[in-house]
């Protein structure tokens, strides 16, 4: 990004100083919605068995996620979800500290997505209480049955194109709920760790 800047592509950090606070914020909100939508859109691609061995085979190795699969990528898929970036830096008036906050809320909610314990907060009725954000049940399930839940930070992708897979809710009503009892897979691995 630095070569770029020096290479005078990114005549946009100027501009997006000149804009001022509100544009600050916006470019903020639209840097991760559109990033969002790269990422629905690059990753139902690589889900093609044409591309999916050479691009997205490592990352889903991991059929019950930890927050460690959550960068276990190949390498043409990292420089595949790397590529928004600079696009996004050469086209739209951005800052560097945009940038940053960018990269950081991506970085958390990877992880928390991968993560392997549900944190959304459920409401009374077991929906979860932002229901437009994707959860790590949402995530846990595309690793689990890769034809569902494509979305990285918003579920509306999944349902404009129905790709959400359709006991979601029910599953993230079970995950959520602190009361239900392990099921006995989780039972026996605990005592296996203990053993
Ligand atoms: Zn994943
Ligand atoms: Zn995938």
């Amino acid at each position: 990004m630095f070569g770029l800047e020096r290479a005078g592509l990114l005549p946009g950090l100027a501009t997006a100083a000149g804009w001022g606070a509100w544009w600050f914020a916006a470019s903020l909100v639209l840097m991760t919605v559109a990033h969002d939508a790269y990422f629905y859109w690059t990753h139902r691609l690589i889900h093609d068995r044409r591309l999916f061995r050479r691009f997205h085979r490592r990352h889903h190795r991991s059929n019950d996620p930890s927050p460690f699969t959550a960068y276990s990528f190949d390498l043409s898929e990292a420089a595949a979800n790397a590529l928004f970036v600079p696009l996004w830096m050469i086209i739209v008036p951005t800052a560097w500290q945009v940038l940053g906050l960018f990269i950081l809320h991506q970085i958390a909610r990877n992880t928390i997505e991968h993560c392997g314990y549900e944190i959304m907060p459920a409401r009374r009725n077991g929906r979860p209480l932002i229901d437009w954000i994707t959860t790590p049940t949402h995530h846990d399930i595309h690793h689990a049955e890769a034809g569902w839940n494509y979305g990285l930070y918003f579920t509306w992708w999944d349902r404009l194109m129905g790709t959400e897979h359709p006991k979601y809710h029910a599953r993230y009503a079970a995950a959520a709920r602190p009361s239900t009892p392990p099921a006995p897979a989780a039972l026996k691995a605990a005592a296996m760790v203990v053993e």
